[in-house]
């Protein structure tokens, strides 16, 4: 195993990528009004046009509205059991009743 101790994130096991699977999940969550592009084949000035786009929208955005147009990311690790779970149901319908 590594320098480095990997705990799944739904279960808080260490995962040992040496003796078994580890699924590595990215996620990224956008919400809000706006249409922007999503980060890919950019240049600087595509990222500087969005940026300034961006600036143009929010110019008539209270703080709060702002709040809610949330973006997020996140970067986890899951043993392969808890993949397996979430595979078949991501929502967790357990908790949807
Ligand atoms: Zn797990």
């Amino acid at each position: 195993m590594s320098d480095e101790t990997i705990l799944c994130a739904r279960c808080s096991n260490v995962v040992d990528p040496a003796s078994e699977n580890i699924w590595q999940m990215k996620f990224v969550a956008f919400a809000g009004p706006f249409d922007l592009t999503l980060p890919g084949n950019q240049t600087i000035d595509d990222i500087r046009r969005e940026i300034e786009e961006l600036h143009r929208l929010l110019e008539d955005v209270s703080e709060r509205e702002a709040l809610e147009a949330v973006r997020s990311f996140g970067l986890y690790y899951f043993c392969d059991r808890c993949y397996r779970e979430w595979r078949e149901d991501p929502a967790g319908s357990e908790y949807l009743a």
